[in-house]
This record gives structure tokens, C-alpha cells and sequence, in this order.
């Protein structure tokens, strides 16, 4: 029998179930019953349980891609497009042009640069396109395409990064000559450094009669970025943005370090990609900037970007060119989305506007509750760690005055060397009060910000609060590393206790010869988990603990079996099950203060 293939999601409710498998609430409710489930209408049903209906109206149902859930949040330092190709077929790999943001100090001259490469690269727009102004645009070089995010300053760079999306591929920073390393030069160094994204550096101004690039390039690699033609790996391009100098070498520098980096994608892979920016436009409703980063995005697609949704009613290029489709890495701007969704957001295509809806409508849920629960205070990034969900501790620290920092960060150094199985990584460090760019950063990195002698200023403490980033502020170097010292003690030594996830009650045994005696059961209640620790009880007799090694339901190998639901169960290196016995499902976690 041929069957067709359907996504369903995590959780369902019937009548939603019925409407995607074409059939009638009744018709569910009926397999659902003679497989020994009573639900209504409303009920929600788990994917196991869905997944077995469809099978049974000839449907083959695959567990529906959520793109970017939370849980990846670990993975962020991975650039996006790394982790999607990675499952896209790799014979359908294309290399793509590389994107750039630039970054820099304020008057260094992002925006100048910006210009002059628009203007020596871009021809001009055409003629009876919409002027409609999009955030990015694409220049030629010897034949070969860059894309420029049109959105200087490093709140749009953390903003994707704080998403996981990681627009960029390559960070043009722009240091004066003139002026050289500034505190937002050594910002923007951190924030490239912590998103992993390669830096060419634009020494601009050169035209400056005082011009230093000697000095420039001796701070740059005071801050760990040694230039090339200092036996670095750095490429430091003199240039001019007012007198459009320098900018071919510009160009060729930056594709000669994207070379390095074997920048892919699928251009008829799944389409994804990033928001560069959005707003509301009184007569065309929502205008997003979009970067296409796989697949191809074209006119008439459905596509959900956070909570907003909609159909693509225009498409068109950075010329204001209307278009029909754009592929990977071409920033295109597009009308259609219901609302304005936010820089940095990532959007995806999906078949039919009914889809997106749910999938906008399940987020919009799943926000209100993670509101509630995301919290990045001290105390749960040691838990994380704890569990091995992040790999190190990591710190942003603002105070008074330079000569502060650096008995900071030895005294922490110090405390770091002291704990064999915990990293501190100090991200940035630097003079100056807590602003919104370090809780950006500390956001997007999962870090802290610890204050010495400073303050945050209001929108950085507001920021902070929205985004659950925990701010820090001491006056006594010692209280600091008390702090930390006793966080780090507290939580190594937390106590550990059992939560109960539920019973089983075992109705039948089977021989299985690649597993032995499997128990055929009931869940009685809560929830019976595949790895999770498990007591077999008869009676009143505790006959084995161990784990449970294998769940099935149906010939399904299952993560969890819910309550009222049937299943096999193997527990680890136990042959003695019999009928009559319940299992009992547990697992072990700190114990809450
Ligand atoms: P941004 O804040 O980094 O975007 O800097 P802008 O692009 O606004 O430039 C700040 C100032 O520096 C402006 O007055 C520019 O005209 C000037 N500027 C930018 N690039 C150059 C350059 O290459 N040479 C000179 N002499 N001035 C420049």
C-alpha cells in the first residue's frame, strides 16, 4: 500500500487531527476507541497516538519540524545556516555569497562606507521599480557576489545572534585611523568573537593627514587581532569611505576570508531565513527585509516568522525590482506578513496558511509560558551546567575605571583554576556602565553581567528584565568573588532528590529474543519514560531498580507513553517481569531551596 506522508505535531487535538487527515471527527474517535483510547473531540493527543490513526487511515505521519525550538539555544554559537545544511542532501549543496555586517565605533564611518561601496558596486535602481529602500544590498566583484546588511551598529548583529540566527558570515570592522581601537571597536570584537564570525578589518580615514595605521594595527593586535602582514591571520584594509578609496581591496579582502569559511546552501532545500529588518508601511502594510539563507523564497509562499504570518503578495530586490523568487543569500523585501515581526526573527516557508496560523498561534502560547520560566539568573546557569547543558560560565564585566578590570578578572581566573569541572570565560570586559549593548551580548552568549562600581542604566536594566539577563553589581572585589565562589560551592553541592513521572502496571509478558521478557503495560499514571530511572514493585516487595532501556509503542520505539496509553517496556538488565507488577518511573534532580 502506498501511504501518504503527513507532519503531524507534538500535540494535537482530534478535530484538528481530522481536519488534517481529511476524515470526520467521528471517524478518529472510532480508531481511536477500538485502540483502547476514549477521547472527545477537543482532547489533545499525543504525536504517538495521532501518528497511530493516520497510519491506520493510510497515512504515513513524520513528527513536524519545529524550527528552532528553545532547547537549541545551546547550540547557538554554531551559525545557523551550519546547522541547517547539515541536514540538507549534500550533492544539492551550493557554494553562496558570503553576507557582511559592519561593525564598528560610532563616527569611524560604517554609514560612509556603507555608501561608497552602494555606489561604486551597485548600479543604479531601475527604472519604474517601487523606491522602496530595503536593508541590505548586493555588489559584484570579479565576478563574484557579497551581500551587505544595511544596518550598521551592533544592536542589529546581537539582535539575529540573539535569536540564533547569525546573519553575517564575515564582520567588516571599521576603525579610524585617526582615532584607532575605541571601547564599541573592542565591542564589536567581542561580539564577533563570541558569534564566531570571522573579522576583516576596513582601517578607514587613511586619508587623514594624521592618520596613524601603525598605531591602529599595534591595538588591534593588543586585542587579539594580529594583522596579516604581521605574521597574523587578520586582513587590515587601508581605505577611504569619503574618497571611495580601498574599497576593491575591501571587497577582495572579504571574499578571500569568506574562501576560508565554504559558505553552502540548498537552493531547493527548505526555505529559512533571517528578518534584516521590518516595519509597518501606512499603504503596504508589513515591508520586511528578509535574508534568504536555504532554499529558494518565491512570490505566493506562506511564511511564519515568529508569531506573524502571511502570504508573500510581493517580493522585490534590494533594487526595487519586483521578483519572483530569490535564493540563498539574497536579501530580498517582501509584503505580506499580518504583523511586524522583529530583527533577527527567523522565518520559514510552510505549505498552507492554516499551517502557519496553528504554528504562529502554538508560539504565541509557548511564549506566555516561557515569559513565566526564563530566567538567566546565576543560579540557573550553574543548574545548566550541572545537567551539561552549557559548557562554561560565561561573564561580561563592566567597571569604573580599566585598572579595575584586571584584579578582577585574575582574582576570577583564579576561582576558575580552582574548579576542575567548571569553565569561567570571560566574554568582554571592559570601563564603562552596564548598557544595552552588554545585555545584548550577555543574551545572546547565556551570560551574566557583573558591574564593578557602575551602574546599568535604565534601558539596559529594562532590557535585562525583558530578556531574563541576570545584571551583577559589586563595590568589593571580594564580595564578587565570594559570590561566585559560594554560587559555585551551592550548587556543586546541591542536594539531589527523586520526582515521581508515573506507573505502570505490567498485563502481559512477551519473549523477545533480541531483548528477553518485555512487559506488556498499562500506564496507570503520569508518564512512563525511556531512559529514565524505574523500580519494579510486587506487591509490597521492591524486586528490582534500575532503568527503563526500551519503550515501545505499537513496533515504535518511543520517547514517552502518557497515562490510559499501552505499551512495551524492557527494563536494563532485568529478565523477571512477571504479570501483576507495577513500574514505578522516577527521575533524579536538585532538590528545589
Ligand atoms: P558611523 O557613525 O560609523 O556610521 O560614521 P559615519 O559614516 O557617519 O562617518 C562619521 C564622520 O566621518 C562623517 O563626518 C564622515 O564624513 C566622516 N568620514 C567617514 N569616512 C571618512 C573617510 O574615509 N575620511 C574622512 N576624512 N572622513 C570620513
Amino acid at each position: 500500500m502506498s501511504e501518504k506522508r503527513i507532519e503531524l505535531p507534538a500535540s494535537i487535538t482530534v478535530r484538528e487531527l481530522a481536519d488534517r487527515l481529511d476524515a470526520s471527527p467521528i471517524q478518529i474517535i472510532k480508531v481511536l476507541m477500538n485502540n483502547g483510547v476514549m477521547a472527545s473531540i477537543n482532547q489533545q493527543i499525543d504525536f504517538e497516538t495521532s501518528a497511530i490513526v493516520a497510519a491506520e487511515l493510510g497515512f504515513e505521519a513524520a513528527p513536524e519540524e519545529v524550527l528552532l525550538d528553545e532547547s537549541e539555544e545551546t547550540s547557538a554559537d554554531v551559525p545557523l545556516w551550519r546547522r541547517m545544511i547539515a541536514n540538507e542532501d549534500a550533492s544539492q549543496l551550493q557554494p553562496r555569497p558570503p553576507v557582511v555586517t559592519i561593525l564598528g565605533h560610532v563616527d569611524h564611518g560604517k554609514t560612509t562606507l556603507l555608501d561608497a561601496i552602494r555606489q561604486t558596486n551597485v548600479a543604479a535602481r531601475e527604472v519604474g521599480g517601487i523606491t522602496q529602500h530595503i536593508s541590505a544590498y548586493q555588489v559584484e566583484h570579479n565576478g563574484q557576489t557579497i551581500t551587505f546588511l544595511d544596518t550598521p551598529g551592533h544592536a542589529a548583529f546581537t539582535a539575529m545572534r540573539a535569536r540564533g540566527a547569525q546573519g553575517a558570515d564575515v564582520v567588516v570592522l571599521v576603525v579610524a585611523a585617526d582615532d584607532g581601537v575605541m571601547p564599541q571597536t573592542k565591542e564589536a570584537i567581542a561580539h564577533a568573537r563570541a558569534a564566531r564570525v570571522p573579522i576583516v578589518v576596513a582601517l578607514n580615514k587613511i586619508d587623514k593627514p594624521n592618520a596613524n595605521p601603525e598605531r591602529v594595527k599595534q591595538q588591534l593586535a593588543e586585542n587579539e587581532l594580529v594583522p596579516d602582514d604581521w605574521g597574523g591571520d587578520v586582513m587590515v584594509v587601508p581605505v577611504s569611505a569619503k574618497k571611495q578609496e580601498g574599497i576593491e581591496d575591501l571587497l577582495e579582502a572579504i571574499l578571500l576570508t569568506a574562501e576560508t569559511l565554504d559558505i553552502q546552501a540548498n537552493p531547493n532545500g527548505r526555505v529559512i531565513g533571517t528578518v534584516i529588518e521590518a516595519r509597518m508601511d501606512k499603504s503596504r502594510g508589513v515591508v520586511a527585509t528578509l535574508l534568504v539563507q536555504n532554499g529558494t523564497l518565491r512570490k505566493g509562499d506562506v511564511i511564519v516568522v515568529d508569531t506573524a504570518y502571511g502570504r508573500i503578495k510581493a517580493l522585490y530586490n534590494y533594487r526595487g525590482r519586483q521578483i519572483k523568487e530569490a535564493g540563498p543569500s539574497t536579501p530580498v523585501g517582501a509584503i505580506g506578513l499580518n504583523s511586524v515581526p522583529a530583527a533577527g526573527e527567523l522565518f520559514q516557508v510552510v505549505k498552507t496558511d492554516k499551517e502557519a496560523r496553528q504554528i504562529a498561534a502554538r508560539r504565541a502560547e509557548e511564549k506566555k509560558v516561557k515569559a513565566r520560566q526564563r530566567k538567566v539568573t546565576l543560579e540557573e546557569l550553574f543548574n545548566q551546567f550541572q545537567s551539561g547543558e552549557i559548557r562554561e560560565l560565561r561573564l561580561i564585566i563592566k567597571a569604573d575605571v580599566q585598572g579595575s578590570i584586571d584584579p578582577i578578572v585574575s582574582e576570577i581566573n583564579k576561582l576558575a583554576e580552582g574548579q576542575s569541572d567548571i569553565k569561567i570565560k570571560i566574554l568582554h570586559a571592559e570601563a564603562g556602565n552596564i548598557t544595552e549593548n552588554d545585555i545584548m551580548l550577555a543574551s545572546a552568549s547565556r551570560a551574566i553581567v557583573i558591574g564593578f562600581n557602575v551602574q546599568a542604566d535604565v534601558a539596559a536594566r529594562r532590557l535585562a528584565e525583558a530578556e531574563g539577563v541576570s545584571i551583577r553589581l559589586y563595590d568589593i572585589i571580594y564580595r564578587l568573588t565570594e559570590d561566585l565562589e559560594k554560587s559555585l560551592k551551592g550548587m556543586l553541592a546541591a542536594e539531589m532528590e527523586e520526582k515521581p513521572l508515573g506507573k505502570a502496571e505490567v498485563l502481559a509478558v512477551f519473549n523477545i529474543s533480541k531483548y528477553g521478557r518485555i512487559a506488556g503495560c498499562r500506564v496507570r499514571e503520569g508518564v512512563i519514560r525511556r531512559n529514565a530511572k524505574a523500580r519494579l514493585w510486587r506487591g509490597e516487595d521492591l524486586v528490582y531498580e534500575g532503568e527503563i532501556d526500551s519503550l515501545k509503542r505499537e513496533k515504535e520505539n518511543v520517547r514517552e507513553v502518557r497515562e490510559g496509553f499501552e505499551c512495551g517496556i524492557h527494563l536494563k538488565n532485568f529478565n523477571e517481569v512477571e504479570v501483576g507488577d507495577i513500574i514505578e518511573c522516577f527521575y533524579i534532580a536538585e532538590a528545589e531551596a
